[in-house]
């Protein structure tokens, strides 16, 4: 059996695979339980579990929990200390990274990058069948590429991030630094006429992308995440556009689309079972 976890700021949820069937299906709150704590609940329940594969919006280090700004963190050696309590093989990986292995399965190419807008903006990329992780893991962080100034702070404390305008987080500080109180959606600034927050949006969106075709050169570019699922128009605007954001030759047979996988990252977390770099 495997058990393999989503670990999100907001929900954390379980699946539970007996070969290509799912079995069962648990969540809980992210900021109610610790990870580590769930876990062995977890595995106190299905004692046949074998692999543990979590998909964790944080960052992680060689089976180590690094950092996590909305996630309950109970013990950062997960894995040393949940094999060695349990016999299981675990495995935990970025949410993004988790992600574009999902998609790179689903799209059955070797060079691609899933780009991911909801409360943050994230970015997995796979070339010649590998995910690009740098020195420390930390290699894609794109919402953290210097964008523009920006009269507030990014969580890693810094004021001029991308995620700081290519973001739902990014829009809420605009709204609260404008003192607005409408939805922070894109269809109610519109509404609202606050066309300015949602140009910016645009902007922003469209340069996160152009750097990732410029930078990695995708086969295929996904484009997921909560902003992108409730705002049908953007893959259009986005591909009437993305020309001014990035060179011709790295748009050449270049798909970019919507991700089809109902919750890619915790589909990539059953993958990392048999993925090793
Ligand atoms: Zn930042």
């Amino acid at each position: 059996m495997n058990l393999t976890i989503d670990a999100g700021g907001t929900n954390l949820r379980a699946e539970i695979w007996h070969d290509d069937i799912c079995v069962a299906k648990k969540d809980a709150k992210s900021a109610k339980i610790g990870l580590y704590a769930w876990i062995e609940t977890l595995l106190g329940e299905f004692k046949d579990v074998k692999n543990v594969g979590i998909s964790f919006a944080g960052q992680v280090q060689n089976g180590i929990i690094v950092s996590a700004p909305n996630i309950l963190i109970d013990e950062h050696d997960i894995k040393k200390v949940v094999e060695a309590k349990y016999g299981v093989t675990l495995k935990i990986d970025n949410d993004l990274n988790c992600a574009v292995l999902a998609e790179a399965k689903e799209f059955g190419v070797q060079n691609i990058c899933a780009l991911y807008v909801g409360t943050g903006i994230g970015l997995g990329a796979i070339e010649k069948g590998t995910l690009i992780r740098g020195f420390k893991n930390v290699a894609t962080e794109i919402g953290h590429i210097p964008y523009k100034k920006a009269p507030f702070l990014c969580g890693c404390g810094r004021n001029n991030c991308l995620e700081l305008y290519a973001s739902g987080s990014g829009i809420a500080k605009w709204m609260e630094h404008k003192k607005l109180l409408c939805d922070a959606s894109l269809q109610e600034l519109e509404r609202t006429g606050e066309r300015e927050i949602v140009d910016m949006f645009h902007e922003a969106l469209l340069s996160a992308i152009g750097t990732t075709l410029t930078l990695f050169n995708p086969q295929v570019l996904v484009l997921g995440g909560g902003i992108v699922d409730a705002n049908q128009y953007l893959e259009s605007l986005i591909l009437k556009n993305i020309k001014n954001y990035t060179l011709s030759n790295s748009l050449e047979n270049v798909t970019i689309c919507k991700s089809k996988i109902k919750n890619a990252p915790i589909k990539g977390a059953l993958l990392l079972k048999d993925y090793n770099d």
